[in-house]
Parts: C-alpha cells; structure tokens; sequence
C-alpha cells in the first residue's frame, strides 16, 4: 500500500533563536531573519514528492522516479516517496 497523499508541512526553526518561521513571511517572529531559502533548502523533498504524485497521477512514472529520487536525496527520511519509489521502481522494472 503506498499513500499517495501529500506530506504535511514542516516546522523550520530560525538558526539563531530556535523559535518557528512565521508560514507567511518566512521571517523569524523574533529576530525578523530572512529565512525564505532555509526553508526552500527544507522543503525540497517534499516539494518533489509532490511533484512526484502528480506526475504519478499524470502517468508519468519515468518523471515520477527522477523527482522521487532526487525528493529521496533531499530527505532521505521521507517514508512516503520510499514507498512511492518503490511503487514506481517496480511498474518501471528498474
Ligand atoms: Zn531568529
């Protein structure tokens, strides 16, 4: 069974005062710091798995497992594009 549901967002701390990101401003609430490519850096996983899946859901499952593999790369802790790569890996013959 793989779920092919999107992964749920993520908390970033600042570096510095260790307190969330603000989800709109992507600045820390205390110190204001920029943290807008922290989180891109954070997020890359996620952000290819859910290209992934769309791209699943596209039929597309040659895209699927270059952005499952590189979504894997990012975050190697990613259960769900483990299991999709494997969904994926196994229709390819791969
Ligand atoms: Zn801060």
């Amino acid at each position: 069974m793989t779920s092919e549901a999107a992964v749920p967002p993520i908390e970033v701390p600042c570096p510095q005062c260790a307190v969330p990101v603000e989800p709109e401003s992507l600045r820390c609430p205390s110190c204001r710091e920029d943290l807008a490519a922290l989180v891109r850096l954070r997020y890359a996983g996620r952000i290819d798995y859910n290209e992934a899946l769309a791209a699943v859901r596209a039929g597309d499952d040659p895209s699927a497992l270059v952005l499952l593999r590189r979504a894997l790369a990012a975050e190697p802790g990613l259960l769900p594009a483990r299991e999709l790569l494997a969904a994926v890996e196994a229709r390819l013959g791969v």
